[in-house]
């Protein structure tokens, strides 16, 4: 049998191939038998079934319980720094007709969604900011910064491998400028060439903004005609400067962290939007919903774009009980008639499950509710067919009777 790229060799258990044969991109710890000796830490595998058939070339991390992710399914490729700048350029180019619908904000890189497992790559106006999250793509770290020089030579690129993941893979946190020039704390990002989004690139949470609800925030821009708005959990206010922009007659930001805060304030500024209509509250989204259900309070639209609640197996029940409390309450604020945009980012919580949570939240609400839409990440955070967890932003718009 030849060994295209001399790599060594991990063999899975018996029947433990079944996953990797309908190209589902993870090897498990528990599903190898062996593996060769002294294979480095994010060093190129080929991985065998039992009998010792080729299933896929893959990237060892040694000491995560994603033990390899695939990166090619042919046996005849080879896995050298071409192949990865190839996958750079084609990921880009899936992009093409989200850029040019007006986004000067794009994930132009979505790891296992492009085929290149631990890679994000966001484009912030000039500024590229790359994000490492598996021990095989930190070895290609020059590769990829070479090639984003070569295709944006007018670009920046910053680093925000500050992820707490990494350690899972043996690797250090780390961010700063790796080219060019540092962003300015805040820069302004253009989304459909109508509204301008705050981003933070080197303090902000992830990359600097959450590009994947780019959707949805312009659907909270067409639903906010004249209406009364509460966006909860609303980090840098994306989804009220787009409610403003709609002609909403009030919003109201909520959230935890001032900093996010203020930065939603400087976009009602930056966008020439009228701040007489805005409240920005610094307050537990638990605690504030539950206050305007005992004063009465009722919204036109309400938002709930909460963080992952379900990090892990082990805590998803705990997960699903706060959905359901935040939805049983969100809808509790709804006019009849009007809409709750309600989301999980959670990879655990499946459409169903979430349909499922937020229906229970209406029973427990005494609320009749409607499905007018469903909701999910722009098409920038690509969906690997194989792969259904890189599905993980979902959401209902939900109409109440
Ligand atoms: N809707 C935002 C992204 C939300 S990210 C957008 O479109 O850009 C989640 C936000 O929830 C973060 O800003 C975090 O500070 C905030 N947060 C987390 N837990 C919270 C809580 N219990 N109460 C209020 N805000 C919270």
């Amino acid at each position: 049998m030849s060994k295209t790229n001399n790599e060594k060799t991990v063999t899975l258990n018996e029947g433990r191939e079944k996953s990797l044969i309908r190209r589902h991109p993870w090897v498990f710890s528990k599903a190898v038998l062996k593996a060769d000796d002294d294979i480095k830490k994010g060093e190129t595998v080929r991985v065998v079934d039992s009998k010792n058939n080729f299933l896929c070339y893959g990237l060892y991390s040694p000491e995560s319980q994603i033990r390899v992710r695939a990166i090619s399914f042919d046996e005849n490729v080879k896995i050298k720094e071409d192949l990865i700048s190839s996958r750079i350029e084609d990921a880009i180019a899936l992009r093409a007709h989200v850029i040019s619908r007006g986004n000067d904000g794009v994930r132009l890189v979505s790891s296992e969604g492009d085929l290149l497992p631990g890679l994000i790559v966001d484009k912030y106006n000039e500024y590229l900011v790359i994000s490492i999250s598996s021990c095989g793509m930190e070895r290609f770290f020059d590769t990829i910064v070479n090639t984003l020089k070569k295709l944006y030579p007018d670009c920046s690129i910053y680093e925000r491998s500050d992820t707490k993941s990494r350690a899972k893979e043996g690797l250090k946190e780390r961010k700063g400028v790796v080219f060019g020039k540092e962003p300015e704390d805040t820069i302004y990002v253009k989304e459909e060439g109508s509204v301008s989004i705050p981003v933070d690139i080197k303090n902000g949470h992830k990359t600097g903004a959450y590009l994947d609800q780019r959707l949805s925030r312009i659907r909270v821009g067409a639903l906010s005609k004249g209406a009364e708005v509460l966006n909860c959990f609303s980090y840098t206010g994306g989804f009220g400067l787009w409610a403003l922009k709609g002609g909403a007659k009030k919003i109201e930001n909520v959230d935890v962290s001032e900093l996010a805060l203020n930065a939603a304030k400087t976009g009602v500024a930056f966008n020439h939007l009228d701040p007489g209509h805005c409240r920005f509250i610094k307050k537990d989204v638990f605690a504030y919903l539950r206050e305007q259900v005992e004063k009465g309070v009722k919204y036109d639209l309400v938002v709930l774009d909460p963080p992952k609640f379900a990090e892990s197996a082990a805590n998803l029940k705990k997960a699903c009980r706060g959905y359901q409390d935040i939805n049983r309450l969100g809808l509790m604020l709804v006019k009849k008639g009007g809409h709750l945009l309600t989301f999980s980012c959670s990879g655990l919580v499946d459409p169903a499950l979430f349909q499922k949570i937020v229906a229970d939240a209406a029973l427990d609400a005494h609320v009749d509710g409607r499905v007018v839409a469903t909701l999910r990440q722009d098409e920038d955070h690509v969906v690997s067919l194989p792969c259904p967890e890189t599905f993980y932003l979902k959401g209902l718009d939900v109409m109440v009777l």
